[in-house]
């Protein structure tokens, strides 16, 4: 034996079976407080194990939230098939591929999401195919993440864009509703809602159904389908006294919000903890018996932790036991405008049909949510909204874009002016040349507005604005002859710190 394969072979003993490597650290109580850590499993292939399973043990710390395998193999082009089944400390878990993720909320197809137990788990390695005379290794490489969110990141669409969406939206899993085969009103599958938004030619779908996680599973196996559609976990926090989609996270989000005790300053300080994005429902909807605890009631809240507001909500269920009153959300999202803070104007179709309604104008991607966005991700969506770089449309996907700007900057972004300077908007939309422009300053509407010029088939529009140093904020606002609001920027700020 050379002193190289001695040093291999060693390195194995070591390194082999069922050692982590990683950032580990274990608490008093045994728990992992890490971000990660690897174990890696090596195995020999020889023909006398055909048709055998060897289980190959390894440990998980307490604290887990979600596991990632990866059986490396010669492959079946070389004579050799392996399969990889996964037993936890008390139940199988699945088989059937050689690369999978489970955690406690959602699991690869074959494989079952749950509670990643601590204590001793198996691989159990199937020797399906050994050809006679085949030999080789296998390696099987196990992540161990105290995060439940990074495996569901991923990137759809890698150029920055305008990318159209929609924020609210729910399934069967709780209360979404459509017609069965024999025409009775079922739950609906969750796989009928994104059918419904990629028919609207969405670029991204965030499924907030009321207090579950049940949601995740569904949206993991189905987004290898809508590989251009971007599924966004949500969940839509249904509290007694009003809701709040909360994005971003998969993680345990308490709704039992009280006046004292675990406040909604706390949840919103849980959702930020996990990294997640929360925004305030159908905020025009009052509190009170039309539509119990819909209406956001909770007197202390601290609109600081507040990243955006629903400005317009699409629910408008024909039949149904509520009717929403007229109205939107902005007198509500500008009083907090007018505090100063600046929590990102969104839309959402509150969608509970399936898109069974899309002839009525209703349904899922209606309002639509524009985004500009890095790239097609979870993360860059979420980014861009907390930056406020949106505008909506009222009328849904095929509604009409309207754009502002002020040099470099976009909506959501501030710019600094001294007292005495001169400040030019830009406001553009590619088509809809008979929509009225709004221009709405610091909560009032501008009265003289700037000459309209057309630009191709679009309009576009100079506003100058003269500074006085202090803090102000413009939005554009597209409404139709009847004053209906079509299209809605979130502002460009003036002199204002974040
Ligand atoms: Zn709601
Ligand atoms: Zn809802």
């Amino acid at each position: 034996m050379s002193f190289r394969l001695q040093l291999r072979r060693m390195f194995r003993l070591v390194f082999g079976l069922a050692v982590a490597c990683g950032w580990l650290a274990l608490s008093a109580d045994g728990s992992a407080q890490m971000a990660s850590s690897d174990i890696v499993l090596h195995g020999s292939i020889t023909p006398d194990k055909l048709g055998k399973h060897e289980m190959l043990a390894f440990t998980v710390p307490a604290g887990i939230e979600r596991m990632n395998v990866e059986l490396i193999s010669p492959g079946f082009q070389k004579g050799m098939y392996l399969t990889a089944g996964l037993f936890d400390p008390q139940r199988y878990r699945g088989e059937g591929r050689s690369t999978f993720t489970v955690s406690t909320v959602d699991a690869t197809g074959p494989y079952l999401p749950g509670p990643i137990v601590p204590g001793e788990w198996h691989i159990a390695i199937g020797y399906n195919w050994v050809a006679p005379g085949s030999k080789g290794d296998f390696t099987v490489k196990i992540h161990l993440s105290s995060q439940l969110d990074p495996e569901r990141y991923r990137v759809l669409n890698a150029k920055p864009g305008w990318y159209k969406g929609d924020m609210h939206s729910h399934t069967g899993l709780t209360d979404a509703m459509c017609k069965s085969q024999s025409g009775a009103n079922v739950p609906c599958p969750p796989f009928r809602l994104f059918e419904a938004a990629a028919l609207q030619e969405l670029d991204f779908l965030a499924v907030t159904d009321h207090n579950t996680p049940a949601t995740f599973n569904e949206m993991m196996q189905s987004q290898l389908y809508f590989d251009r559609m971007l599924l966004i976990g949500g969940e839509e926090i249904t509290t007694v006294k009003g809701h709040a989609n909360v994005w971003g996270t998969e993680g345990f989000l308490d709704y039992r919000v009280a006046e004292s005790g675990f406040t909604a300053n706390d949840l919103f300080d849980q959702a930020h903890k996990l990294h997640a994005l929360v925004s305030i429902n159908h905020s025009c909807w009052p509190y009170d018996g039309r539509c119990p605890g819909c209406g956001w009631g909770w007197a202390q809240t601290d609109f600081s932790k507040v990243d955006a507001i629903e400005i317009i909500n699409g629910y408008h269920e024909h039949g149904s036991w509520f009717t929403p009153p007229p109205g939107d959300g902005v007198p509500f999202w500008e009083a907090q405008l007018a505090k100063g803070l600046r929590p990102t104007g969104v839309g959402g179709g509150d969608e509970h049909r399936a898109g069974e309604q899309l002839a009525l104008h209703d349904g899922v991607g209606i309002p639509t949510t524009v985004v500009y966005a890095r790239e097609l991700s979870e993360p860059a969506i979420l980014e861009a909204i907390k930056a406020g770089h949106v505008f909506v449309q009222v009328t849904g996907p095929e509604g009409t874009p309207l754009y502002l700007t002020s040099g470099t900057a976009m909506m959501g972004d501030a710019i600094a002016a001294e007292a005495g300077k001169s400040v030019e908007f830009a406001i553009a939309t590619p088509k809809a040349a008979d929509l009225k422009l709004k221009l709405v300053l610091d909560g009032h509407e501008v009265k003289e507005l700037p000459a309209a010029v057309p630009d191709g088939e679009g309009v576009k529009w100079s506003y100058r604005f003269q500074s006085d140093g202090k803090r102000h904020w413009l939005r554009a606002e597209l409404v139709d002859a009847r004053g209906e609001s079509v299209t809605l920027t979130n502002p460009i700020y003036v002199n204002w710190a974040k």
